[in-house]
């Protein structure tokens, strides 16, 4: 299979024709091969329009949801960006090539480990893994440029409220644990934030201390 060409038409077809414009996420989402991030019985399906298992009961988004959920971070070189949810590193990486840093948050130790191979074999080394209840934010490496939640969260934390450089920007899905809104939450002073709802979407729950409960998911 030739994955830079699948990578081409992915980036073509799911990306650009659906709106996403800023250069960068288009520029990292050709360069980051989404394959490496899936196990090998699954990569002929690497380029396609949807969410994959990567194990753990856990899932590597649809390339159109991570390129605008990028996109509305609305990345600068020299930002400094959180990510709660590595999962399989894909976000990070694609992140990692448009900022200066990335510091992410797994809960599962077994899929940050995978991450951190494939990070280490992409060229990610800008990138930071911790193993951990990313609802409580990194507040030791805090304020963030940019904060992204990659798991449906029943309510925002105040702790990535609190962790945003004024200015920064956080993209989290919000609602229940099936289907959720992507909100944008914009730090615009102190004690003020602008929230906008983005699009619906669909990601497996946040877990932990201020998200979900983990009944049922056996983790
Ligand atoms: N960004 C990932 C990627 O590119 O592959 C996709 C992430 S997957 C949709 C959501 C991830 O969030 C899962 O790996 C899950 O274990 C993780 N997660 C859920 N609750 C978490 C929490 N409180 N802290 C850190 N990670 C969490």
């Amino acid at each position: 299979m030739n994955f830079a060409a699948a990578r081409r038409n992915m980036v073509e077809r799911q990306v650009i024709a659906r709106g996403v414009t800023d250069p960068q996420v288009i520029a990292a989402m050709l360069e980051v091969p989404r394959h490496l991030f899936i196990e090998e019985a699954l990569r002929a399906q690497a380029y396609g329009d949807a969410p994959l298992p990567i194990g753990q009961r856990q899932t590597i988004s649809q390339p159109y949801m991570v390129a605008s959920m990028t996109e509305a971070l609305c990345l600068r070189r020299h930002d400094q960006v959180l990510e709660i949810g590595t999962g399989s590193g894909y976000q990070s990486a694609i992140l990692a090539k448009i900022v200066r840093r990335v510091l992410t948050i797994e809960r599962i130790p077994e899929l940050a480990r995978q991450a951190r191979r494939v990070l280490d074999a992409t060229g990610c080394g800008n990138v930071q893994i911790r193993v951990g209840d990313g609802t409580l934010g990194w507040p030791e490496e805090a304020p963030f440029d940019a904060i992204i939640v990659t798991a449906g969260a029943p309510t925002i934390p105040d702790e990535y409220r609190r962790q945003l450089a004024i200015g920064g920007r956080l993209v989290i899905p919000v609602g229940d644990r099936s289907s959720q809104m992507l909100l944008r939450v914009v730090r615009t002073g102190e004690a003020n934030y602008r929230e906008e709802s983005l699009l619906g979407c669909r990601f497996v729950p946040l877990i932990g201390e201020h998200g979900w409960g983990n009944e049922g998911n056996g983790l």
